[in-house]
């Protein structure tokens, strides 16, 4: 029986893949980006001391089902399979896939177009989960999405699938060259923060993310990451 009032520990562990912006990255040797913000602000809220733990994006459920981190934010979108492992938070932000190609592809639109193709993506994700459907492709997996975009870039494979917003922010922000997005959101996907299965805080990060949200400072991190 999950104790609801239980006293959460400190510091609270939480797990990301710092290799992920806007969401999070690494920048002058600090941790930042939308996530980690969001996450410092439900610890305020729950007067929680966040400690972040940057582990590997496939390393994330295995370190939560070992209970060696209290929680995990990291893109990582609520799925199905993965809410049979892991429990999940209320929904923060939504996403979805996208497909990059070189800027002088005139071909790829769609997965259909993706069919006995070369594509990148990173490993664990939802997009290497898409990717392996397509019939006579050849997906290579990386350890990060800007590892897979590289791959791209270099002429080694001919797509890579990928959450939109990540692929958006390294073409405009981080000024990644050479690389467009075809075609609308693929998948329609929500993120959430991951939890152990029957977690205790369960409904202290819940209640927190609500308060986050309803005073309005989700709002204001929101417009620092993504503009207007
Ligand atoms: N949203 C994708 C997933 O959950 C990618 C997450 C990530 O790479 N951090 O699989």
């Amino acid at each position: 029986i999950p104790a609801f009032s239980q006293t959460p520990p400190n510091p609270f562990r939480v797990a990301t893949e710092a290799t992920f912006p806007p969401f999070e990255f690494q920048q002058g040797g600090q941790l930042t980006g939308f996530d980690i913000d969001l996450m410092r602000a439900i610890g305020k809220e729950a007067d929680l001391n966040i400690d972040f733990r940057n582990l590997p994006f496939d390393g994330i459920i295995p370190a939560l089902q070992a209970r060696t981190v209290e929680a995990a934010i990291s893109g990582m979108t609520i799925t199905a399979e993965r809410a049979q492992a892991i429990s999940f938070s209320r929904p923060y932000f939504r996403a979805g896939l996208a497909i990059a190609v070189r800027e002088d592809n005139k071909t790829i639109k769609n997965f259909e177009d993706l069919k006995g193709k070369r594509i990148a993506v990173q490993i664990g994700t939802t997009g290497a989960l898409e990717a392996a459907k397509i019939p006579g492709a050849t997906v290579s997996q990386f350890d990060s999405a800007a590892l897979a975009l590289q791959e791209l870039i270099n002429g080694r494979v001919e797509a890579v699938v990928n959450d939109k917003p990540v692929t958006l922010y390294a073409i405009k922000q981080a000024g990644l060259r050479g690389v467009k997005v075809v075609g609308e959101l693929l998948t329609e996907e929500f993120y959430g923060i991951a939890l152990p299965k029957n977690s205790p805080y369960l409904q202290l990060i819940n209640d927190a993310l609500g308060r986050v949200i309803e005073s309005g400072q989700y709002d204001v991190i929101f417009r620092q990451w993504f503009g207007e």
